[in-house]
């Protein structure tokens, strides 16, 4: 497609899987985008965009459907069904979006898409536009995925070992659920595999993470496709404050309990309050939301408690009433300001990705308590390679008791803590920051796209 002489700043459209966790950080990459001189439109699905709460900022919102307008993805039969239904209705509207866009007289240069997204890819290059996929996880477990895809690392896995290149050592049950307990969800895992179907024909590959946190497996997936690092990807106002932000949350799709959360820490001392969480999605066993809110309570510490509507039915009736003493439970949080607030003295977490690398970035120690996906792998990695925390282990039936958790929330949040856990929370915290920061790694990798996609 012959190409016409440019006019216009550069213009990306952003399209995130919809789902909280994957909506954060591609607006806030958006925002660095932005930023550095380009112009993003950021594209969520119909049924999605009804939902998002907040400010988009500079970044303008269009929308493309995924063939399930009134109910997103609790609408289609199967995980299948949806990914299905979203690859040829998405490929067709987000096909027209592009069209619209030029005709208006504001062009697209560039798809930025979701790494589950992986036909937009060839949307992209059918207009004859750049393409460029986004990774949300981290490049650990991309790397993981790329060996199962590629053959390489052969299901079921047969030793208790595993030795993936690029990796520190790994316990088959470090790996992501699906590749551990291959079979398990077959939508999901095709899905995650299927992220890197067509890699070798993408123009960039971004991935949520900054070189320092890991350097070995960067280096590694670079060699096998034209990788950048460029997150973390939190607001400039909690890191580099370059971007004016101001405490910028983003779009969320449930209402942030905000004055009650902030006047409750305010009322706290300092590093005495565990906030926990288990992220937008997971759904607890009824007996694991029991351990977990036992374990808070015996704990002794104040806890700051996120538990969605749909899952507070499963909170114990005599915790519900015992709990004003001690801890405030509310529907949904704005996580980034409770993170920062001097109060918190430790997150209790599922482990996801954004949540890790948000408490990392903050300088928060970690209790991790991770239920499946990516999860065990991210807890491996706090606890065992950045060493910014403690993994509560599960039993035999798969539930992390409450003695556990309150054994591990006492050793992170003890009088005299452990030193190394906080010293190492304080190094992640300061490299983070150096990383986005003005020259810094990821901020170089957002420079130098933006730049290329001036003179495209
Ligand atoms: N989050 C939030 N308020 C809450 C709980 C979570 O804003 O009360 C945000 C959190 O900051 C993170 C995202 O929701 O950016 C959750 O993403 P993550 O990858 O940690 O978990 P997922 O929801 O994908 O399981």
């Amino acid at each position: 497609m012959e190409k016409e002489k440019r006019t216009h700043k550069s213009h990306c459209i952003a399209l995130p899987y919809p789902s909280q966790g994957h909506i954060n950080p591609m607006l806030q990459f958006s925002k660095r985008l932005v930023h550095n001189g380009a112009k993003v439109t950021l594209v969520p699905t119909c049924f999605i965009s009804k939902s998002l709460l907040g400010d988009s900022g500079p970044i303008t919102i269009e929308t493309i459907s995924d063939g399930y307008d009134e109910g997103g993805f609790a609408q289609a039969e199967s995980g299948g069904a949806y990914m299905e239904r979203f690859r040829v209705v998405g490929s067709e509207t987000l096909g027209s979006l592009i069209e619209k866009l030029k005709s208006s007289g504001c062009p697209v240069d560039c798809v930025v898409y979701d790494a589950f997204l992986p036909w937009a890819l060839d949307v992209a290059k059918k207009f004859g536009l750049v393409g460029a996929v986004f990774f949300t996880q981290s490049c650990t477990v991309n790397n993981i995925y790329y060996h199962v895809h590629q053959g390489m690392l052969t299901l079921p896995l047969s030793e208790p070992e595993v030795v993936v290149p690029g990796l520190f050592p790994l316990q088959a049950c470090d790996l992501p659920s699906l590749v551990y307990l291959y079979g398990s969800y077959p939508d999901f895992f095709n899905m995650l595999v299927n992220q890197f179907s067509n890699i070798e024909k993408v123009d960039w590959v971004f991935c949520n993470t900054f070189y320092k946190l890991e350097e070995k497996v960067v280096d590694w997936m670079a060699k096998i496709c034209p990788l950048r690092t460029i997150g973390p990807t939190l607001p400039s106002a909690y890191l580099d404050k370059r971007l004016g932000d101001d405490k910028d949350y983003g779009l969320n799709m449930l209402k942030p309990v905000t004055g009650a959360c902030m006047e409750w820490l305010d009322s706290k001392p300092n590093g005495s309050v565990v906030y926990a969480s288990y992220g937008s999605f997971a759904k607890l066993e009824p007996e694991q939301m029991e351990e977990l809110a036992w374990g808070l309570r015996r704990s002794n510490a104040y806890f700051l408690m996120v538990v969605r509507e749909s899952e507070q039915a499963k909170l114990p009736q005599k915790f519900k009433e015992e709990t004003a003493e001690k801890g405030l439970v509310v529907s949904w949080c704005p996580q980034l300001e409770v993170l920062a607030h001097r109060a918190i003295g430790c997150f209790l977490t599922h482990a996801g990705w954004n949540s890790t690398l948000e408490a990392l970035s903050l300088g928060v120690p970690m209790v991790v308590a991770p239920l499946w996906l990516d999860q065990p792998t991210n807890a491996k990695f706090v606890e065992d390679v950045c060493g910014v925390g403690l993994r509560a282990r599960a039993d035999d039936k798969g539930i992390v008791r409450r003695e556990v958790l309150e054994d591990c929330i006492g050793k992170v949040m003890g009088s005299d803590g452990l030193k190394e856990i906080k010293n190492n929370a304080l190094k992640w915290k300061n490299l983070a920051r150096e990383a986005v920061d003005e020259g810094g790694s990821s901020d170089k990798c957002i420079d130098e796209f933006v730049a290329k996609l001036t003179a495209w």
